[in-house]
């Protein structure tokens, strides 16, 4: 399973800020959404930083309530990670686990086409291993019915 995987069931969609974005309205943003980090994005569309919950809680840590009235800019991590579409999973994962964070935009020449979560692999993940398990069960049963076929012990039902 891919990147594009992801994509093709959640769509490209991103939410995104400017860097003069407060902390107040991120916040709003990240609660009515339901997501855990936006984008920050520059007047060329260029991606610039990534501000995540964790950013707002360390604010929040360092500048009690204050926070709210920074601005994107000042929290923002700049050095943003992104991957491939032609990414394998398991890669997404290491990178996640070795970068200790949980967004991850999806990036190809330079044009963003989506952002994934931690959420969203799990997701896959879960949804590829039922499908391995179902099959391995309809081989296992598959196989169960040839050796009774085959059985010398198997006696094909009478016609009469
Ligand atoms: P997260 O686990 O995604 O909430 O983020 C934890 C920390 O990593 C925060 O400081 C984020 O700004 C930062 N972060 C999140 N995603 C990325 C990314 N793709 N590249 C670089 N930093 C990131």
């Amino acid at each position: 399973m891919f990147v594009s995987d992801i994509l093709a069931h959640k769509g490209g969609l991103v939410f995104t800020v400017p860097p003069s974005a407060t902390l107040s309205e991120i916040t709003r943003q990240l609660s009515t959404r339901r997501i855990g980090a936006v984008l920050v994005i520059d007047r060329l569309d260029q991606v610039v930083g990534i501000v995540s919950e964790r950013d707002l809680v360390h604010a929040v840590a360092v500048h009690g309530s204050a926070a709210l009235g920074l601005v994107a800019a000042e929290v923002m991590t700049r050095e943003v990670v992104s991957c491939d579409p032609d990414d394998p999973i398991e890669r997404v994962m290491e990178i996640m686990t070795s970068g200790r964070f949980r967004h991850l935009p999806v990036v190809r020449n330079a044009e963003l086409l989506g952002l994934i979560s931690i959420g969203d692999v799990v997701r896959l993940r879960l949804e590829e291993a039922t499908h391995e398990t179902e099959a391995l069960k309809a081989y296992i049963r598959s196989e169960e019915h040839t050796s009774e076929l085959q059985s010398p012990m198997y006696r094909m039902p009478s016609s009469a």
